[in-house]
């Protein structure tokens, strides 16, 4: 059996450039069933992400015109990371591989044969890397590498240069449709699913119309997002800043003792040093040991699987 794939594609505001794309996402899935990759049940499934355009009206002309053709529409814009998600946990039931990839023409389409190929090749899950960013401005590749090095540095494990662009099959999004947090991070998400994962290079082009939806300050907060969704390592930065301080507070008490001692000192400046000191000291640990808490609450809250089974020597009772 030829497996189905689900081609998923989040889309906010984006009526310029969709009349364009989606011909190639037409192309591109008529030409994966030729070939004998894919089942000729495969589709384009568009999530309009509450776009404030025509773009739900061209989703769903599209659909009229070709059985390729498929969208689901959100009731307000939710943003990319839950626009992809609602698009995936859609596909799950209906395909048996999906690959989600932005609809403004960045990526380089052609990736997906090797996906699939990848895919075919045992693979569960196969990103797709960005092999050189020239088409970006010098800011954008900048700010974009720092971020991928920024997050890995704080704890949040994501592959460098793979932004949302994967394919992902039907049995990780089951256990993935386990994660009930709120606060998505797909790329640094999807990895601790697990499974057999690959990459495959591409190269990044220039937007083909329209405009980017990520400057700087969502991609700022993006990056917040996945250090604090991933990581409690900023938590740990505090714990550790205060046993620095503690270190520092401590010779600042000796010093001012032998000051005192040596009567190089006013009244009352020995004692209120070392009070100071001392107070800073112990409220940056224990800010940091309270910060660990709450961190533990934190990561319980969000209910994760604690494991997952990838396979068995005998048959599971149910199935
Ligand atoms: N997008 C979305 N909801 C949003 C913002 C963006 O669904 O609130 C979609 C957008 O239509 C595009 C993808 O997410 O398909 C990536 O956005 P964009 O190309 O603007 O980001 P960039 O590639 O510049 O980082
Ligand atoms: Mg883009």
């Amino acid at each position: 059996m030829k497996p189905v794939l689900y081609i998923v594609i989040p889309c906010y505001n984006e009526q310029e450039v969709l009349p364009i794309t989606s011909v190639q996402f037409e192309e591109k899935v008529h030409s994966l069933i030729e070939k004998g990759k894919i089942s000729d049940k495969s589709k384009v499934l568009f999530v309009n992400d509450g776009s404030k355009d025509k773009t739900w009206n061209i989703i769903k002309d599209l659909s009229e015109r070709s059985d390729v053709f498929e969208g689901i529409c959100l009731s307000r814009n939710r943003g990319h990371q839950n626009a992809v998600l609602a698009g995936l946990m859609e596909a799950k039931d209906l395909c048996d591989i999906t690959i989600s990839i932005d609809c403004d023409g960045q990526d380089d389409i052609n990736a997906m044969d090797e996906m699939v190929d990848k895919y075919l090749e045992g693979y569960e899950v196969v990103y797709g890397v960005r092999s050189k960013r020239d088409t970006d401005t010098f800011f954008k590749r900048f700010t974009a590498e720092s971020f991928y090095k920024i997050m890995n540095f704080m704890g949040a494990e994501v592959v460098f240069n793979h932004a949302d662009y994967r394919l992902i099959s039907k049995r990780v999004l089951q256990e993935f449709a386990n994660f009930h947090e709120v606060n998505l991070f797909l790329r640094g998400m999807i990895p601790l699913v697990g499974f057999k994962s690959t990459s495959v290079y591409y190269e990044r082009h220039e937007r083909l119309a329209g405009q980017s939806h990520y400057p700087l300050s969502k991609m700022l907060s993006l990056a917040f997002d996945g250090i604090t969704s991933l990581s409690v390592k900023p938590i740990r930065f505090i714990t550790g800043f205060g046993v620095l301080v503690a270190l520092l507070s401590f010779i600042g008490v000796l010093y001012s003792l032998i000051s005192k001692l040596f009567g190089h000192t006013v009244d009352g400046w020995a004692s209120m040093t070392c009070i100071l000191c001392f107070v800073s000291g112990v409220q940056l640990i224990s800010l940091g040991v309270i910060g660990e808490y709450v961190g533990k609450i934190y990561l319980e809250t969000k209910q994760r699987p604690r494991f997952i089974i990838a396979e068995r020597t005998y048959q599971e009772k149910n199935s």
